[in-house]
């Protein structure tokens, strides 16, 4: 049996539910042998989820999700085997910390305009120790009866292109992809194919990337449909990508995004590890 490598998820240092030792467990329960995992704009979980993997007897790639901005759109860079100590990488973490704050301001004022005041307050009390995100948000509008649901806050409020879709604060590609560099790991362009966008547009941002010194994409995220991994190789080995795999996963009960639950990677496919592993 080819060992499954899940190479893309969170904790509840991000937007996830479980702890990282849960996580781990239930990688290691789901045949996952290398997991990686990606919190957006935090590394605090990875520690605690070496420490469990070594136990488990897993390998945990330390990783990162950052947010950035290409012309005004969100989009997601994975750093997988960084070094967490790296100057480059620390100094990134901050100000990615920094950014997400104001942007949380940002949201609520336009979340005020819309005369829905307090939200702030009201997200802060969903994140807990987390970097307060659009998820938090999006609770309080479902607490407040704005929304019925946490989808339909993202679908009226917060999803792309609506009113609290704030990504000016974002950083572009050469900026995230220097610090991930920098710490000796490699960027991944994360889960291409939701970000809504044609396939030119999308050839457009993988051209952008590759150009930043981006060096693989994720062919596979979680359950996709049939051909899109094929499909996704094709923009992978045009701009001389590597190529990643990684579920997603945020929480049990989402069996499109579970843990080292998605087909093999192509064929054809230049895998991601080979940068660590020799
Ligand atoms: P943020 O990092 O604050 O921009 O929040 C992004 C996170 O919001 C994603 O990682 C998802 O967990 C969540 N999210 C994005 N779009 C949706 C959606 N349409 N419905 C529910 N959750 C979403
Ligand atoms: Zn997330
Ligand atoms: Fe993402
Ligand atoms: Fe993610």
């Amino acid at each position: 049996m080819t060992p499954i490598y899940d190479l893309h998820c969170h904790s509840f240092y991000s937007d996830g539910i479980l702890s990282p030792n849960d996580l781990v467990s239930r990688a290691k329960a789901h045949n996952v042998s290398y997991l990686a995992l990606t919190d957006h704009d935090t590394t605090q979980g990875i520690a605690v989820a070496q420490k469990a993997a070594k136990d488990e007897g897993i390998d945990l790639i330390p990783g990162i999700e950052f947010s950035t901005q290409w012309y005004g759109r969100g989009i997601h860079i994975v750093g997988l085997n960084i070094d967490l100590d790296a100057e480059s990488l620390i100094n990134g973490v901050a100000k990615q910390e920094n950014s997400r704050e104001q942007r949380a301001r940002a949201i609520a004022e336009r979340l005020a305009a819309k005369g829905y005041d307090g939200a702030y307050q009201g997200a802060q009390k969903y994140s807990g120790s987390e970097l307060l995100g659009r998820p938090h948000f999006a609770k309080y509008l479902v607490e407040i009866g704005a929304v019925k649901s946490v989808a339909q806050a993202f679908k009226r409020y917060l999803g792309a292109g609506k009113v609290g879709d704030v990504k000016q604060m974002w950083p572009d590609f050469d900026e995230v992809i220097g610090w991930i560099k920098g710490a000796g790991g490699v960027a991944v362009l994360a889960h291409p194919d939701k970000y809504d966008m044609t396939r030119t547009k999308l050839r457009l941002l993988t051209a952008d990337f590759a150009e930043a010194g981006g060096e693989a994409i994720e062919v596979i995220s979680g359950k996709q449909k049939a051909g899109l991994a094929t499909d996704m190789q094709r923009i992978a080995d045009m701009f001389g990508l590597h190529s990643s795999c990684g579920s997603d996963f945020h929480s049990p009960g989402q069996p499109w995004q579970e843990l080292g639950a998605f087909e093999a990677m192509p064929k054809n496919a230049r895998p991601v590890w080979e940068f660590w592993s020799t």
